[in-house]
């Protein structure tokens, strides 16, 4: 959805781009129903305001994360001040009214974006003639197989039960986490437990995100609404136990792991993701791409998975926007010199985050002394030296590479960063 918004936008500002996209989802509703919460980062915002698709109102400010480990000593703090020298972020109005990034449901974000293709959208049969728009929706659609290569992939999908043939000349996979045989995988042998949270009437967040590494896995409460959204890691053999506990149980268990910070008294019902490091070995193959978590998905720890998969859809919107015909005209999206290019500048963020969070679920999760020492050390050292604090702090806000995933301006996503 995102990948489709920005092409459409830039459409818009360019009449030479009549580009037909075809958008088709497995969904045929809202995802209101999704329980995750996503910690976004302050670049991603940037990229959904400039999409027109920014929930201001459904997002809540993260101002402060506090880090620490339990059973260990050593802590970090990271504020939103130590992002105020990133690139674009010259001042704290400009980076975001003072947050390190912002948290909300996965149903917002996916309703936001919905709400801006659906000016543009027509939902017809596919092989009806192409509508001015541009954009045709095949929700409840289920792709089936694709034949990729030399000019044109074909795409044959069922529609409500029914099959039909398309063709393109560029396939972006968009479909979520794989097991494909292309994909390395490390499995964490953890579970995520997720759920929303709330504090006792009288108390309130702070817009302070907590972080706590244990042996299971780490723990995060992020600041949503006027309570938090819970990430409570645990091996996979425990988790049947932990889901059966009743709420009381459940939240003495929390307060307890958060170090008697809180008094949590409500929680909702409880969901459960398992969690494991996959990675896609190419992300291109003639007239195909992959994207988003269908190129990677990570231990959600850093909150990094959404926020990496839009600066893909950012880069390749731009990627593909700045294939050009000699004429002028619109160019071959499907060109592999211009796709390869995108995917070389993609590959240090991908890798990199990928193997940030990789390393913390790793080092954290050792049960040696030393590794506890050099652990709390590590924090220490963060939390005393603004430098380091500084440098992790804008990679979290803005990703490996800032100057090509972020908009050169607020409201024109048109123009190629
Ligand atoms: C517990 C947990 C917490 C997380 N927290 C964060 C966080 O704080 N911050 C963050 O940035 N990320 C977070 N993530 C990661 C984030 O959820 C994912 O990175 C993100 O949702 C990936 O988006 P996507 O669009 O690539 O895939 P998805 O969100 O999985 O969407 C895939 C879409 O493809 C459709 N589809 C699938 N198969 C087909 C098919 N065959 N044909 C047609 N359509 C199909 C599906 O219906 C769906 O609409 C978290 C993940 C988990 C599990």
């Amino acid at each position: 959805m995102a990948l489709a918004s920005a092409l459409l936008a830039q459409g818009r500002a360019d009449d030479a781009m009549p580009r037909s996209i075809l958008l088709i989802d497995r969904r045929t509703q809202s995802s209101d129903d999704d329980p995750r919460a996503l910690a976004l980062a302050e670049g991603s915002r940037r990229l959904l305001r400039a999409l027109g698709a920014w929930p201001a109102d459904a997002a809540t400010p993260i101002r402060r994360i506090h880090v620490s480990q339990r059973g260990a000593f050593g802590r970090a703090i990271l504020d939103a001040a130590d992002g105020a020298d990133a690139p674009f972020a010259r001042s704290p109005r400009q980076h975001g009214g003072d947050a390190l990034g912002h948290v909300l449901r996965y149903g917002a974000l996916h309703a936001a974006l919905a709400k801006t293709l659906a000016p543009s959208a027509t939902t017809r049969a596919p092989g009806s003639p192409p509508a001015a728009t541009h954009l045709q929706l095949f929700g409840g659609s289920q792709v089936r197989t694709i034949r990729a290569g030399g000019d044109n992939a074909v795409v044959t999908l069922d529609i409500a039960g029914r099959p039909h043939t398309l063709t393109a000349r560029l396939v972006v996979h968009a479909e979520g986490e794989s097991d494909a045989a292309a994909t390395r995988i490390r499995d964490y042998g953890q579970c995520a437990i997720v759920a929303e949270v709330g504090l006792p009437r009288g108390q309130t967040h702070g817009g302070v995100a907590w972080e706590r590494f244990t042996r299971d896995g780490p723990l995060a409460l992020l600041p949503m609404g006027e309570g938090f959204s819970l990430v409570y890691t645990v091996r996979a053999e425990r988790l049947a136990d932990l889901l059966a506990e009743d709420d009381s149980r459940f939240l003495a268990r929390l307060n307890r792991d958060f170090g008697g910070r809180f008094a949590l008294s409500t929680i909702s019902p409880r969901h459960a993701f398992p969690l494991a490091l996959r990675l896609r070995r190419a992300v291109l193959a003639p007239r195909e791409v992959w994207i988003g978590a269908a190129a990677q998905t990570l231990h959600p720890v850093a909150g990094q998975g959404f926020n990496l998969g839009l600066r893909d859809a950012w880069t390749l919107a731009h990627a593909i926007g700045a294939s050009r015909d000699d004429d002028g005209t619109t160019g071959d999206p499907g060109d592999a010199r211009r796709l390869a290019r995108w995917a070389q500048q993609r590959r240090q963020d991908r890798l990199g985050t990928a193997a940030i969070t990789d390393g913390l679920i790793r080092v954290f999760g050792s049960a040696l002394p030393p590794v506890a020492l050099l652990r709390g050390a590590g924090l220490a050292t963060l939390d005393l030296c603004p430098p380091l604090r500084r440098a992790l702090t804008r990679r979290m806000m803005f990703g490996a590479d800032p100057v090509a995933a972020t908009p050169t301006s607020p409201t024109d996503p048109a123009t190629p960063a």
